[in-house]
């Protein structure tokens, strides 16, 4: 741990991010170039891990603290506590990447009876300082001391100001005078006496020592936590926390407060986009509960200070050369600049921002590559309400709020969280409906296909999060009345109840009964050009998993160059289960060979649409995978069903017939079938269906060739673990390509390789490798063998696993760089030296998330495969690995 534990805002810069988190580096920035920033400190990341670690303070901590609060207290000539002329300050949470709402914030610390005296000398105005104290109590409560008194929550007390409100006949908080605020105060330090047995903590550096104790503890909250597994950020970075002279934007009508972009979050548009409150505290915009006006408003009540507004945003934007998320307050008539950091945006926001950026000179096209998450471009991807189907069919409209996080989703109103995350389980789609949302609904949002609140702005912490995870969002729907007891909801008279169907349109706000029907989007405009550029950088190949002819045209649309990987079982699926079945019960050769040869036409069928389809590009064709037990009815369905014949006295050739699919059932059998009679060891045992599938794809590149088209088959043997395993089946597959190709008359360009998914394959790559074209990872077995874990039933643990901490990711999701990786490695060094010229990939779900595909890259791969709709995050993820191969990631994260 460094010596410096505590550093003054100007002590700090932009580029301390690890050590006084994103706020506290900003600040420091800010402060630097001279913006208007109320003087504070920051304490380390490092103390708060010796705290999480500890359970304690680093010895002399609060030294440091006092010593830093005695220079920002000689900046502002005011004291903490003093009972002249307070100082009042505010204790904040900031982690290296941003985490909106999910840490705490205590504000205004510093009040007690004597300092609120003082207060009101000091500013002669009564009914502010009231409803600063009695916002302090309420919040000190709730953050620092709910954890053991679960009665001082937030709610509680707003109960308790709810019944007040309700006795003086006063509608909004704003209503309440003075007197009622006094009063309320009173009442909030009885009620906390009454809960804890004590009086409500008075000595100001006891209340800093405690707040600064529960930001540090706040780390590691359950929000907390989900939001960092989620975005896959570290559980060890630690939050800093900010103590920062407090401003205050409820002194009247000549204050305020607010945030405010510096371009359209929701569209990337390049105006300046916020909301503010006149008479509030910044905790009344964020917590979403009194619906804010524009910032362009601001200019209505405040000329100047607006028109100062949208130069320091410039500024700031220009300085950062990035869009900024800025949090002012207006005290008294005079502005101030509380936090900025980067804007979190939507996926159509993120190519806007980054693409506008470039053609304004700000970042050059490697940076706008880069910056955005490799994520955004499947999320661009997301469905949006079909506008034809609503201009035809007018779909009744049962409100209108604020277009909070674009695109389309349609699902069953849950109402709250806990209703969303229990429907979603059960497997319905779910929009989640409250009140409002907070930072502790994000389980439940990201259940859900979409959001609909009845308050709260476009910058509360909720759409933030929304927008971030392109879940289309609609809030501010102020028609909306939600009945939690009777669990329905209503608009302008219409009532629907909990489980019914709405759409929602995030994009315009508005909120339709029954379901529309959605859309895909395409990819176009400044998707396109973004996209062009990634390519330009990207050296790496992306192609698909694909197979049919539909998806593997949608893949070259986004972008495939190329089939990784066409699962061929599954052209046994659908009307040609009874041929399948019949070529599994054949009772000869001669039985087998005619069943089969029904099927050959229809798969050289498939293989024609699709290497049509792929113009030219080149198409790895994986030869049957599964057990064959999978192509007929389950052993517990036949018992059932021949015993109820049986019953009937239904024995005649149906009941025979069955009988014989249950014998077979009962002979293919397995205990572990993951392990036993599949990939190559089937194609071993039944070599007739493979030499049918060879005849099928070499007879149908002939045909397609003669069509006058390209075509490049690679014929992939899975499941190889022995070297003599791939040469036995090879040979007579070669032989069945050659005759097929006599017969035709025609040659094609094909070739033989394998799939890596037995870790024995990846160690014996020298064997092997002489003996493939190719190789692919099959990372979804490879992973399986490698951890001996079932990816059918890792499911149970595997989440477990990750809350425990036990690995900090899925290794069934991304890759096991560590494990999995190190045979990759292995494999592709031997592989390499017996065969330089070896195609390598990878065909596991893997080679769509972004970290894998990295990997991949380091790893040398020609190529990641995917499933279409992953495409272009594959290519995105490929140029900025070839981007960071010098300089290390350079996102946000
Ligand atoms: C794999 O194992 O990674 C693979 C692509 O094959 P499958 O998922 O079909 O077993
Ligand atoms: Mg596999």
């Amino acid at each position: 741990m460094s010596n410096k534990r505590v550093y003054l805002f100007h002590e700090g810069n932009a580029k301390m991010r690890d050590l006084l988190g994103g706020k506290g580096a900003n600040l420091a920035e800010m402060t630097n170039i001279g913006l208007p920033v109320p003087p504070g400190f920051t304490i380390t990341t490092e103390c708060c891990n010796y705290y999480s670690k500890h359970g304690k303070f680093p010895e002399g901590l609060m030294d440091d603290v006092r010593e830093a609060l005695a220079a920002v207290e000689k900046d502002m000539g005011k004291k903490l506590g003093d009972p002249e002329n307070p100082l009042l300050v505010s204790v904040r949470s900031g982690a290296k990447f941003s985490m909106p709402g999910m840490m705490d914030t205590v504000l205004n610390l510093g009040l007690n009876d004597q300092t609120a005296d003082a207060l009101i000398r000091l500013t002669g105005n009564e009914r502010f300082v009231w409803d600063a104290y009695r916002r302090f109590v309420m919040m000190f409560s709730d953050i620092v001391l709910s954890g053991q008194y679960p009665d001082l929550k937030k709610e509680k007390f707003e109960h308790i100001f709810d019944a007040l409100k309700e006795k003086v006949g006063a509608k909004q908080d704003t209503d309440v005078d003075a007197a009622g605020l006094k009063e309320l105060v009173g009442q909030f330090k009885e009620y906390f006496r009454k809960v804890t047995g004590q009086d409500f903590p008075s000595d100001p550096m006891k209340q800093l020592e405690l707040a600064i104790e529960a930001v540090f503890k706040s780390w590691n909250n359950e929000r907390a936590v989900i939001y960092r597994n989620r975005e896959k950020i570290s559980h060890d970075l630690g939050t800093a926390v900010n103590v920062q002279t407090m401003v205050f934007g409820n002194m009247g009508d000549d204050s305020g407060t607010g945030v405010a972009f510096t371009r359209d979050p929701a569209t990337g548009e390049n105006r300046i986009y916020g909301e503010f409150l006149m008479n509030a505290q910044g905790e009344d915009v964020v917590a979403g509960v009194r619906t804010p006006e524009t910032i362009d408003q601001l200019a209505e009540h405040n000329p100047e200070i607006y028109q100062q507004f949208v130069e320091i945003a410039k500024k700031l934007e220009q300085h950062y050369r990035d869009m900024q998320d800025i949090e002012f307050t207006i005290e008294k008539g005079r502005l101030f600049i509380l936090q900025c950091r980067a804007g979190k945006r939507t996926p159509q926001a993120h190519i806007e921002i980054a693409v506008d950026h470039v053609n304004e000179g700000l970042i050059t096209k490697e940076e706008a590559v880069l910056r955005v998450p490799p994520e955004v471009p499947g999320l661009m991807l997301l469905p949006s309400l079909d506008p034809d189907f609503v201009k035809r069919n007018k779909p009744t409209v049962l409100a209108k709020g604020l277009n909070a996080g674009p695109g389309g989703a349609v699902g069953k109103v849950a109402i709250g969280s806990a209703a969303a995350l229990r429907m979603a389980e059960a497997g319905d789609d779910v929009i989640l409906v409250g009140r409002e949302t907070t930072p502790d609904d994000l389980g439940g949002m990201l259940a859900s296909r979409g959001v609909l609140t009845a308050t709260g702005g476009k910058t509360s912490h909720a759409a933030l999060v929304a927008r971030q995870y392109g879940i289309p969002t609609v809030c501010g729907c102020s028609a909306l009345r939600i009945d939690e007891a009777a669990r329905t909801i209503s608009a302008d008279g219409v009532v629907l109840k909990e489980g019914e169907y709405i759409s929602i349109d995030g994009t315009n706000g508005l909120v339709y009964l029954g379901q529309v029907p959605t859309k895909m989007p395409e990819v176009s405009g400044k998707f396109a050009t973004f996209m062009e550029w990634a390519d330009s950088f990207r050296t790496m190949g992306v192609r698909a998993n694909a197979d049919t002819p539909e998806h593997a045209a949608e893949a070259v649309e986004l972008g495939a160059t190329g089939i990784g990987l066409c699962r061929t079982e599954h052209m046994f699926m659908g009307d040609r289960v009874p041929m399948v079945q019949a070529m599994i019960l054949a009772e000869d050769e001669a039985a087998r060979e005619e069943a089969l040869s029904k099927l050959l036409p229809l798969q050289r069928e498939d293989f024609v649409g699709i290497f049509k389809a792929m113009k030219g590009y080149p198409v790895t064709v994986r030869l049957i995978d599964p057990p064959l037990h999978e192509f007929l009815p389950s052993l517990e369905e036949l018992l059932v069903e021949t015993t109820e014949m049986r019953v009937k006295g239904e024995t005649g050739p149906a009941y025979e017939e069955k009988m014989k699919l249950l014998n077979k059932v009962k002979e293919l059998h397995e205990f572990n079938p993951m392990l036993g009679l599949r990939g190559c060891r089937l194609s071993i045992y039944f070599p007739g269906i493979v030499r049918m599938q060879v005849a099928a794809i070499i007879g149908a590149a002939c045909e397609v060739k003669k069509a006058g088209l390209d075509v490049h088959p690679e014929i992939m043997i899975p499941l190889v673990g022995i070297v003599t395993e791939l040469t036995h089946i090879k040979e007579q597959l070669e032989q069945v390509a050659q005759e097929t190709m006599k017969a035709e008359g025609i040659e094609v360009d094909y070739k033989f390789g394998t799939m890596i998914e037995i870790p024995r394959a990846a160690l014996t790559a020298d064997e092997i490798a002489q003996e493939a074209a190719f190789f692919s990872f099959g990372t979804n077995d490879l992973t399986q063998m490698a951890y001996g874990l079932s990816r059918d039933d890792a499911g149970k643990f595997l989440p477990l696993y990750i809350e425990k901490r036990i690995i900090p990711v899925d290794p069934t999701e991304s890759l096991d760089v560590k494990g999995v990786g190190r045979l990759m490695q292995i494999c592709v060094e031997d592989a390499r030296k017996v065969n330089p010229g070896i195609k390598l990939g990878i065909c596991g779900e893997h080679g769509g998330d972004p970290d894998s595909v990295k990997f991949c890259y380091k790893l040398g791969l020609d190529y990641v495969s995917c499933s279409p709709k992953r495409i272009p995050v594959a290519r995105l993820a490929a140029a900025q690995a070839a981007l960071e191969k010098d300089g290390g990631s350079t996102r946000d994260k």
